[in-house]
């Protein structure tokens, strides 16, 4: 976390206090502490520092003029193209949040730590639902960290599988009633396994996409296309469907043989292997997660492993806290009980 200039000023000034006056201030601190972090309006004070309006908040646009103040005297603006006005604060992940800024703290916190939604609304203070939201929104918010990269250079890629989940889904919204019959009973890579597509560059960048089911196919790498620029180089298995893939992306292709664990050129899917054995961990200590759920928890896997790399683990929650309350995120709660998987799956549901 940087410094801000005020923040700057006032430990110069604190520096240069006398033992007396010191103790007055630590006094003032402790005794106005809670009352900060303890009002809504705290968390917008850190979108407000942290974001200088460069943007429309609803539709991108940089045409836009000044257009009053709040009645908390926040800056509002009219943006010229969608006739909207917005603040810095708009559609920001805590936008229509009215709690405050410890609990959206603690939240982020706890979700990092990997704690349950049971564990984690009783140590905030807030509703399983409301546990349940928050986790959503912070998954939503991450894609904005997620779509700010791309893999370059050297690139492993390597497909994962897991099973599929229906977790949470109840069997009245399904279009016929759940058979007790279980997908596992389904040999090798049939369609009830979500194929996940994993890559990894030569600087940590992670791109992890639900791609389909059942065993993956060059559609399915295709999904990460987009993700990738000018790579240099794919190490990847003996798949054929990297041949045609690589040709596409106009770069080198070194494949590793299924009988070996290095290619004739040295290069191994070491990186994109432990990736896939950490993402296993992961959602397995949320015992299973809901197929039409997983690509945001894919995204905070993503966010919480590059974050990881970049500060050390006391900073590791705050970056992550000032990442995802910075971000839009304009999803609504009414929205996220509406999830959909991002293919049919219901056609693979009813032949189990
Ligand atoms: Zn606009």
């Amino acid at each position: 976390m940087t410094m801000n200039g005020n923040t700057k000023e006032l430990l110069t000034i604190l520096e240069n206090l006398c033992p007396d006056d010191f103790e007055l201030i630590i006094n003032y601190i402790l005794n106005n502490k809670l009352m900060l972090f303890q009002s809504t309006n705290s968390i917008k004070k850190i979108v407000l520092r942290d974001n200088p309006v460069e943007c429309c908040s609803h539709c991108g646009s940089s045409s836009f003029v000044k257009n009053g103040k709040t009645k908390k005297k926040v800056q509002k603006y009219l943006c010229k193209d969608c006739g909207k006005t917005f603040c810095a604060t708009t559609n920001k992940t805590p936008s229509y949040s009215k709690r405050y800024y410890r609990q959206w703290h603690d939240f982020i916190e706890a979700e990092v730590d990997e704690l349950s939604l049971r564990n984690t609304a009783m140590k905030i203070g807030i509703s399983k639902t409301t546990a349940f939201n928050w986790r959503h929104k912070i998954h939503k918010a991450a894609e904005n960290f997620i779509n700010s990269f791309q893999l370059s250079g050297k690139i492993e890629i390597d497909p994962t599988y897991i099973e599929l989940n229906f977790k949470g889904t109840r069997p009245k919204n399904m279009k016929r009633p759940s058979k007790k019959r279980k997908f596992s009973e389904y040999r090798g890579l049939s369609k009830t396994k979500v194929c996940i597509v994993c890559a990894i560059d030569e600087n940590d960048h992670i791109v992890l996409q639900v791609a389909g089911l059942g065993k993956e196919s060059i559609a399915d790498y295709n999904k990460i296309k987009d993700r990738l620029s000018n790579p240099s180089l794919l190490i990847t298995d003996q798949a054929w469907g990297f041949t045609t893939f690589a040709k596409d992306l106009n770069c080198e292709l070194d494949q590793i043989p299924t009988t070996a664990h290095k290619s004739i050129n040295g290069n191994t899917l070491a990186n994109v292997s432990q990736i896939q054995k950490e993402l296993k961990e992961y959602i397995s200590n949320y015992h299973g997660v809901a197929t039409k759920y997983l690509q945001g928890y894919l995204n905070m896997f993503i966010l919480k492993k590059m974050f990881n790399y970049k500060y050390d683990y006391d900073k590791l929650s705050s970056s992550i806290f000032l990442e995802i309350i910075n971000s839009f995120c304009i999803l609504k709660v009414k929205d996220i009980k509406n999830i959909r998987a991002p293919y049919d799956i219901l056609p693979i549901y009813q032949t189990c």
